[in-house]
């Protein structure tokens, strides 16, 4: 009996087997004719002529024409050995890597993969590389010729991030000497010729966008609150208008949440005659599983309203999109050279970025864009295009790369559109503080460790510090947990007090936010980035030590990077950077807000503007460690104490909780890294 039994199970999971694989296989003859309907397959061999007969090609079509996912498809299938394809943004690389392998019919991870920051999926069969451009300039650390790739396709050039912006010296350069790699720069926007005359006047290959009539619909007078107005808008669509999904663009994670929270609120008391509303959200850090959500067809009848930040602007396409919702607000960052302050602003958008929005609904048939300000305002207010990234960014880490590629003399690389000066100047005055560059600008060893570290320079030099205090288990979890953001304390709204006690629990001693990182540490994520900073201390031959009972240690490791983060207590309760003097303030999310009195110096990891300028990851420090650690940069006098100061207030007094409340209300801002 028991062998039938065991016959029967078999036959059953071989028919199982062959279900599943009739099942692939239709999907695949599916995708495999739909890759037929997109804009850009008529021109599959023409482009391939043009990539054949030159080195460079700068390849425009409109976004949604399918540039990301076909054209390195075409490549392989046309005999290219490896092709990395670089995107502005960790979701694009990871969303569009994992549809190029199901067109392909492989898994994800093999031929088809992708590799972000702390993320590695692919292997030694992967021939299609789908990355972060932060990926890629690290690659050209460890393979300053690329030899590994016959293509390298920038894509998404438009945006001009950063990473986009440095890649496009280095490819150049890369593309000189090795005659046989194929250069690909492909953008969504016209102003194709700045691209072509950068790179030696390369020949352009346009390929025509199939875009329907889009009706443009201003407001009369600007909106107050545009996230409030987003949402009665797109319930009024929901209502009263035929079938055709809705793109709302907000300007981040915070925002989105709101929203969804609220639609999912007023949609409750709509009754069973209005169909469904299906809500998605999209934004840089949302798990993967839910990011794949968005590409899931709408029911028929119901509505689909997509929540997104500017990823969906170019970098992914969301089919069946028919109105678009454009409040013409995005998180922009801004550099001040002078303080060295970095800030990420909620910023009204280019016209450029007005238009592509815009555009989002008019691929599949006519569509609808309501533009949540006025025709004035679009017209007389709006910049025309967006400035390009490296004009208003702390080049810290941009300064560490190049220089560990032996580019010494930055003010004169070959950039499109340069960095202020004051910008590379106050970038590499800080590599020097760091120890991370000499006095002729040469990197030192310590540099060169730093660099081994895919993390902002500060946090690398943390690291490198702790081997001296012997503390370098606790630091990298440190570091670990400093870079995975801002979500580690998970504050839900209706449980805000909850969430209060449990996090003091972590502050017990005082010890400052630093410490309580370490005590944390049990997100799996901050595991994973742990591990990889591990192996690379062997690399940099740096001993596992650890110091968890002398917190002084860790702490002077801390401050052996951040020092130029110094801020001192004023008679009012806020505070005050030692260099370039400024007031800033306790962050309430700090366990030292709680302390009484506050600590009289202290070290933060960033400033955040909300109202203010304020410090959060904080821990307190002994004046005396300035000058005893980074005796180059401060004086004696810096770290001066006076006695009048003793009896500093609490800053609660002067800075009443439900200010504090309402800040924490508000978007909050977050440093964008490489
Ligand atoms: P382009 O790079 O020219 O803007 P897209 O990235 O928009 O082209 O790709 C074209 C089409 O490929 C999309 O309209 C969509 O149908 C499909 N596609 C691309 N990425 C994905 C994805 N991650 N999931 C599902 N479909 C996708
Ligand atoms: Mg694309």
């Amino acid at each position: 009996k028991a062998s039938v039994m065991e016959g029967d199970k078999i036959e059953d999971e071989m028919l199982m087997e062959s279900l599943e694989e009739s099942k692939a296989n239709f999907t695949l003859e599916k995708l495999k004719e739909e890759r037929k309907t997109l804009p850009i397959y008529p021109y599959r061999d023409e482009l391939l002529k043009a990539v054949g007969d030159h080195q460079v090609l700068i390849i425009v079509g409109e976004t949604g024409s399918g540039k990301t996912p076909q054209i390195p498809q075409y490549l392989h299938e046309d005999g290219y050995t490896k092709i990395g394809c670089t995107q502005p943004r960790r979701v694009a690389a990871m969303s569009v890597a994992a549809r190029v392998s199901q067109e392909m019919g492989v898994k994800l991870g093999h031929e088809v993969g992708y590799s972000i920051r702390f993320e590695d999926c692919t292997s030694d069969k992967t021939v299609l590389k789908y990355m972060t451009g932060g990926m890629l300039l690290r690659e050209f650390l460890g393979e300053p010729d690329l030899a590994g790739y016959s293509v390298i396709m920038v894509d998404e050039a438009h945006e001009r991030t950063l990473s986009t912006d440095i890649l496009f010296g280095l490819v150049k350069d890369v593309a000189r000497f090795r005659p046989d790699l194929k250069l690909l720069i492909s953008s969504a926007t016209l102003d194709a010729e700045k691209f072509s005359d950068y790179f030696d006047s390369a020949p352009i290959f346009k390929i025509p966008g199939r875009r329907y009539p889009v009706e443009i619909h201003y407001t009369k007078a600007p909106e107050a609150d545009y996230l409030d107005a987003a949402i009665v808008t797109a319930l009024q669509i929901h209502v009263t208008q035929p079938p055709g999904d809705i793109l709302v663009f907000l300007t981040g994670e915070e925002e989105i949440e709101t929203a969804e929270e609220i639609l999912k609120h007023r949609t409750r008391g709509l009754g069973a005659k209005i169909a469904e509303l299906i809500i998605r959200p999209i934004y840089a850090n949302l798990p993967t599983d839910m990011q794949a959500k968005i590409f899931e067809p709408t029911p028929e009848g119901a509505h689909k309203v997509v929540l997104a930040t500017n990823i969906a602007e170019t970098s992914l396409t969301i089919d069946g999109i028919k109105y678009v919702i454009d409040p013409g607000f995005c998180k922009m960052k801004s550099y001040n050279p002078r303080t060295g302050m970095e800030s990420l602003l909620v910023t009204p958008i280019s016209k450029a970025s007005a238009n592509q929005r815009a555009g989002r609904s008019g691929r599949t048939g006519p569509g609808k864009c309501f533009r949540l300000y006025t025709a004035y305002n679009y017209y007389h207010d709006l910049e025309d295009n967006t400035v390009p990234e490296i004009q208003r960014t702390n080049l810290a880490n941009v300064v560490l790369t190049l220089k560990s590629l032996g580019i010494h003399d930055l003010l004169n690389f070959d950039f499109m559109d340069p960095p202020p000066s004051e910008a590379l100047l106050k970038a590499l005055e800080l590599q020097y503080a760091l120890g991370a560059l000499n006095k002729l600008g040469e990197l030192t060893k310590v540099g060169r460790r730093m660099a081994e570290f895919p993390l902002d320079p500060m946090l690398s030099k943390m690291i490198v510090a702790s081997d001296k205090y012997k503390c370098s288990e606790e630091i990298i979890t440190i570091a670990a947990m400093l870079s995975i953001g801002n979500s580690i304390f998970y504050r839900p709204k209706d449980k805000q007090v909850h969430a209060d006690t449990a996090r003091m629990r972590f502050h017990e001693g005082n010890v400052g936010d630093h410490i309580a990182l370490l005590k944390v540490r049990s997100i799996k994520r901050a595991r994973d980035i742990r591990d990889q900073l591990e192996g690379l201390l062997e690399r940099v031959e740096i001993e596992p030590t650890s110091s968890l009972n002398d917190l002084e240690a860790i702490k002077k490791a801390v401050t052996a990077s951040f020092f130029p983060h110094s801020a001192r207590l004023q008679k009012n309760g806020s505070y005050r950077t030692v260099k370039h003097p400024q007031t800033v303030y306790l962050h309430q999310s700090s366990g030292l807000a709680q302390v009484e009195p506050l600590p009289r110096w202290v070290i933060y990891h960033e400033l955040v503007l909300t109202t203010k300028e304020y410090m959060r990851q904080v821990t307190e420090l002994k004046p005396e460690w300035l000058v005893e650690i980074a005796p180059h940069y401060y004086q004696l006098k810096d770290a001066e104490d006076c006695l009048e100061q003793r009896k500093c207030q609490r800053a609660k007094d002067i800075w009443p909780l439900h200010e504090a409340a309402a800040v924490e209300d508000q978007v909050f801002t977050k440093k964008a890294r490489l």
